[in-house]
């Protein structure tokens, strides 16, 4: 596997696993976001339900209110100021006051303010100007009206009242019916609603003052909040919801208004925040814990895994690694085992395995081949005189003589032993065998090594050399071929050294004298 390849495996592990963590985080996160939207429209959404019961019910309860006042109104007109009159209208504003919760008394007064009826026991002799009275006094309208909440003169406890105007005959001012309707009565309906720790109900009149506020707050029945930033949203809408922080306790609310159908008269529900993202805050920690820890584990495992196969592709390097370094081992092991330590031409195995093909592939297709034997002469001497170290270094050079001259395709030179030198010249026939003996005696000589022990003065071969020009399926043997080259080489030492002698298989040949240096 090519190295790139390899090292792209554990950078691919490692993207993998950083990838893989960042979609987990990025779904989370997505989810948490959807649940954190879904939790704010799910509370607007309750708000503006709750707004709408709460509106109906302020409706229903002005209604039955206003039915009773308008039962009044009847009475007085039918029943008369006498006596027998006078007391069914009493006993009628009684059995309606015990019929209907939330009316907690009703009070007739004449044009001048004076107390003329009740539903009381008794009838406290008194004279009102409450702003209703004026009202009424003011404005010629069969509308009914609500005052603003105020404490009841008779039981002391927080009402809002609801008033008629009562006409004489003629249409002119004859004096009110007013109903006290008990705030505790929204109180107790409000207690009802699931509205979280901060959470707040207010109901009020559509002009900007405060009925009713769940929870109570000391100052909130009858608080005018006509400047105030939902009294701005009042004025502009039938319904509406909006999300606003509260400059007197810093809590941010979710607000749902609604106005009533009948009376002018609105309610507002208002959700905290925190209160609605309570369930979600809680879930957004659990699930971060958890996807903390699953990152943990991923981030872990993940690790290990690179590490793994890191690991695995530095093994897979160092294999390669050893397996080139070894291979090159072996080739330089294989070339120096067929070649000759000091010379650097082949050894003597390699001859003799190269010898024994040749012969064989000879027998197969009938071509020419030589050998040729080498010996240094007098080298004996050379070594005496020189050393045996200058010796080496003349068998080197002579070598790389040997091998200036065999360069065909195929020539094969090699150290036979010693200062003994062979060549195989496959495709050589006798007359080519003749000329390369030639040119390798004068190739020494052209390398004037000087010899003192040499009759020449300086380092000399002899040579001899052995052809066959077999006919195809000649049975050659190696040894046969070497002693017909070795003893042309023996002839050529007898008759005086530095000369090639020819041994024509089976004929042996002298060779003419090559010109000498003498
Ligand atoms: P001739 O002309 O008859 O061949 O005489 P010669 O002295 O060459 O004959 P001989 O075969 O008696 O001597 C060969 C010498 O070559 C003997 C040995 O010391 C020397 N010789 C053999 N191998 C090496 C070698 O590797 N290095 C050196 N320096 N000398 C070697
Ligand atoms: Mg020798
Ligand atoms: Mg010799």
């Amino acid at each position: 596997m090519p190295e790139h390849r390899i090292q792209r495996a554990s950078r691919t592990a490692k993207l993998f696993v950083v990838v893989v963590c960042l979609i987990i985080l990025l779904l989370e996160a997505w989810s948490a976001w959807r649940a954190y939207e879904m939790a704010l429209d799910e509370a607007t959404r309750d708000a503006s339900n709750m707004a709408l019961a709460l509106t109906q019910q302020a409706d229903q309860t002005f209604k039955e209110v206003d039915v009773v006042l308008l039962g009044v109104q009847e009475h007085l007109d039918y029943d008369g100021t006498k006596a027998a009159g006078r007391q069914r209208t009493h006993d009628f504003m009684v059995t309606s006051v015990a019929a209907v919760p939330q009316l907690a008394m009703l009070m007739v007064y004449d044009e001048t303010g004076l107390a003329i009826g009740t539903s009381q026991a008794t009838l406290e002799h008194r004279y009102i100007q409450d702003d209703y009275f004026l009202h009424h006094q003011r404005l010629r309208t069969n509308q009914a009206y609500l005052g603003k909440p105020m404490r009841s003169r008779v039981s002391g406890q927080w009402v809002v009242t609801m008033s008629r105007r009562i006409n004489h005959p003629d249409g002119s001012f004859a004096g009110v019916v007013v109903a006290d309707i008990d705030l505790s009565h929204f109180q107790r309906y409000y207690e009802q609603f699931a509205i979280g720790r901060n959470g707040a109900i207010l109901f009020g009149l559509n002009e900007g003052t405060v009925i009713y506020r769940q929870p109570l707050l000391s100052y909130s029945i009858g608080l005018d909040i006509s400047k105030s930033i939902l009294q701005g949203y009042l004025t502009n809408a039938e319904q509406g919801s909006f999300e606003l922080r509260s400059p007197r306790d810093d809590i941010v609310r979710i607000t749902s208004f609604r106005h009533c159908n009948l009376y002018p008269l609105f309610v507002a529900v208002a959700l905290a925040k925190d209160d609605i993202l309570e369930d979600w805050t809680r879930r957004v920690w659990i699930r971060g814990i958890a996807v903390l820890l699953l990152l943990i584990v991923i981030g872990y495992g993940g690790n290990r895994l690179v590490a793994q196969v890191a690991g695995r592709e530095t093994a897979e390097m160092e294999a390669i690694t050893a397996r080139t370094e070894l291979e090159r081992l072996y080739r330089t092991l294989e070339a120096q085992s067929q070649k000759d330590g000091l010379t650097d031409v082949f050894n003597r195995r390699y001859f003799d395995a190269a010898l024994t093909a040749e012969l064989a592939r000879l027998n197969r297709s009938g071509e020419s081949l030589s050998l040729i034997m080498v010996d240094v002469d007098h080298f004996k001497r050379y070594n005496d005189t020189y050393g045996h170290a200058a010796g080496d270094i003349c068998l080197k050079q002579v070598a790389a003589a040997l091998n200036g001259v065999a360069r065909r395709q195929g020539d094969i030179v090699a150290r036979y032993g010693g200062e003994e030198f062979a060549l195989i010249l496959p495709n050589c026939n006798a007359a080519s065998a003749a000329a390369i003996s030639g040119r390798l005696v004068q190739a020494v000589r052209a390398l004037r090594i000087p010899h003192e022990g040499s009759p020449v003065g300086q380092v000399t071969i002899s040579v001899g050399a052995a052809s066959l020009a077999s006919g195809k399926g000649a049975q050659v043997d190696a040894r046969d071929l070497i002693d017909s080259a070795d003893a042309a080489l023996y002839l050529a030492k007898e008759q005086g050294r530095d000369r090639a002698i020819q041994h024509e298989y089976p004929r042996l040949t002298l060779l003419p004298d090559i010109p000498g240096l003498r």
